[in-house]
């Protein structure tokens, strides 16, 4: 096919991609840079309105994804959504649209959504952390018959953002009722703006160590590999391109060569090039040169719904 790059590592890699044009269309541009992994939003992620879904655009997504090199698919949900919301209001509208987002992923067969677990403003953190868990118990006895995983997102900590700390994080999933139904999505700029220094292998393997047992591995189901480009412990959320940043390409190294971690997707949120293609090349380019040896893409068991 045309403007397709088959991938040759057997990495899980690639980026979020738009959804300009229809659902559908995020898979070609995926393969244009040889993603096998891919995050998309299933609508605008700036607004609270919630399309339904027609038969043709499942339809449509469906069938582009099985033409496509992609072998799993993440969503990420909409900025607006606060599940510690502060106020009732808030916290009821947050709560609907993260049950339709789950509803939109149920339908397309998209397995794992990720969430920021929200801002605490006027509460204290313990109660907002124990908001959060409640949210998701509550979404997931809306939406019984789905299998769609809440993957919590590891934030910055910036401004009274919660989950800036494995031991937030473990909190958050210690009260979800149904385990089988969350799960964690390390930002690597967000751990690094909020104080884990994975630029060296000791740093990287005492950030694992608490990763491992605050939460372990067998939650962890996405990474989203960005540079950072404020300082370690800036609490600033700002992506930069893989190895133009502070945290350096040695730490995706690190992070490509794990083996505990063959089986999660890597996703790129960086900035597009100006073509909307060109940097997301040249990220994955230089993620697949670190790493060392050969991946059997066939070893990973993936399931799809
Ligand atoms: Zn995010
Ligand atoms: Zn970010």
């Amino acid at each position: 096919m045309k403007n397709r790059i088959e991938d040759q590592s057997g990495l899980l890699i690639g980026a979020h991609m738009s959804v300009a044009g229809g659902l559908y269309r995020a898979f070609e541009r995926a393969d244009r840079v040889g993603c096998t992994a891919l995050q998309i939003f299933t609508k605008n992620s700036n607004q609270w309105n919630d399309p339904l879904l027609t038969s043709d655009d499942i339809a449509n997504y469906r069938d582009a994804e099985n033409k496509s090199n992609v072998r799993i698919v993440v969503s990420h949900d909409s900025y607006l959504i606060n599940l510690c919301g502060a106020t009732h209001e808030l916290l009821e509208k947050s709560r609907r649209a993260f049950i339709s987002e789950i509803e939109r992923c149920r339908l397309l067969g998209i397995s794992f959504v990720v969430f920021h677990p929200g801002a605490h403003t006027t509460q204290d953190r313990r109660s907002a952390l124990k908001l959060v868990s409640e949210s998701l118990n509550y979404a997931h006895e809306a939406t019984t018959d789905a299998k769609v995983v809440a993957l919590v997102e590891t934030t910055a900590g910036q401004g009274t953002n919660v989950g800036s700390s494995f031991a937030e994080i473990a909190e958050i999933i210690s009260g979800v009722k149904n385990q089988d139904r969350v799960g964690v999505c390390i930002d690597t700029c967000h751990i690094f703006a909020a104080g884990y220094d994975i630029r060296t292998s000791q740093g990287y393997g005492a950030t694992m160590d608490e990763f491992e047992k605050l939460i372990g591995f067998d939650m962890l189901h996405a990474i989203h590999f960005n540079d950072a480009k404020k300082p370690l412990g800036s609490h600033v959320d700002r992506h930069e391109h893989i190895g133009q940043g502070e945290i350096g390409k040695e730490a995706f190294g690190f992070f490509i060569n794990d083996e505990r971690l063959e089986s999660v997707p890597k996703i790129l949120e960086t900035p597009k090039g100006e073509d909307g293609y060109q940097m997301d090349l040249e990220n994955l380019t230089l993620l697949r040169s670190l790493l060392k040896g050969k991946r059997n893409p066939s070893s990973l068991n993936l399931e799809r719904n």
